[in-house]
């Protein structure tokens, strides 16, 4: 079985992953954005082995920490979408805009596209390209637990900001509304930041794209 536990990480509090199987104990952890040693040792007191870093887009909150962890203990990099290579590339630029340690540059092992899959021990998610906060962000559905990794494309309540470079504001709506809604109502997802919520809730209530 699947399980994960979200661990804020950053000043931005950024809702970084940590997935495992529970049959191999091999976890992965979803957007390290910073304060690693925290996040490792989260994997070490559950006793984990950690095996990959996925990312849901590179922004700093999300990416800042990838480099340093995966040269500390040799991890793959997968993820996100092509897409997002300017932003990989801006790292440097987004650490002194916000204020965050240098980010130590990265090259992601495996480029992911929608419809790929990833798997960690037993357990394997689906990936959906859901651009529009970022060109290349993608998402990670668990269907067997019933939860997506959704980042910085739908929050409770809201939704992902758009003013940046290629932000697509439609492109966010098309991917929320055609992606994410398929999953089912009864999806619970985490989001990049704030509390959990339900697909059907926000379709219901939230007011960028309640109604859809
Ligand atoms: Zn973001
Ligand atoms: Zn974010």
């Amino acid at each position: 079985m699947l399980h994960y536990h979200t661990h804020p990480v950053t000043a931005f509090q950024q809702n970084c992953s940590i997935v495992w199987c529970d049959a191999t104990m091999e976890a992965a952890v979803i957007d390290p954005g910073g304060d690693l040693d925290e996040l490792l040792a989260e994997v070490e007191r559950r006793g984990l082995a950690l095996q990959a870093i996925w990312l849901t887009h590179a922004h700093i909150d999300h990416a800042g920490g990838t480099g340093e962890l995966a040269a500390r203990l040799q991890l793959p990099i997968v993820g996100p979408h092509p897409g997002d290579q300017f932003w990989i590339d801006a790292l440097p630029q987004q650490s002194a805009m916000f204020g965050f340690p240098p980010a130590e540059h990265f090259t992601p092992t495996r480029w992911l596209q929608d419809g790929d899959t990833v798997t960690i021990g037993r357990e394997t998610l689906t990936v959906r390209h859901c651009p529009g906060h970022t060109p290349g962000h993608v998402v990670f559905h668990a269907p067997q637990i019933d939860r997506a990794f959704v980042g910085d494309v739908l929050f409770a309540g809201s939704i992902g900001r758009t003013d940046f470079p290629q932000g697509n504001h439609q492109q966010l709506i098309d991917s929320i509304t055609q992606r994410l809604w398929p999953m089912g109502d009864q999806t619970v997802f985490i989001p990049g930041h704030g509390p959990e919520s339900t697909f059907g809730r926000e379709r219901r209530s939230n007011p960028y794209v309640g109604g859809t």
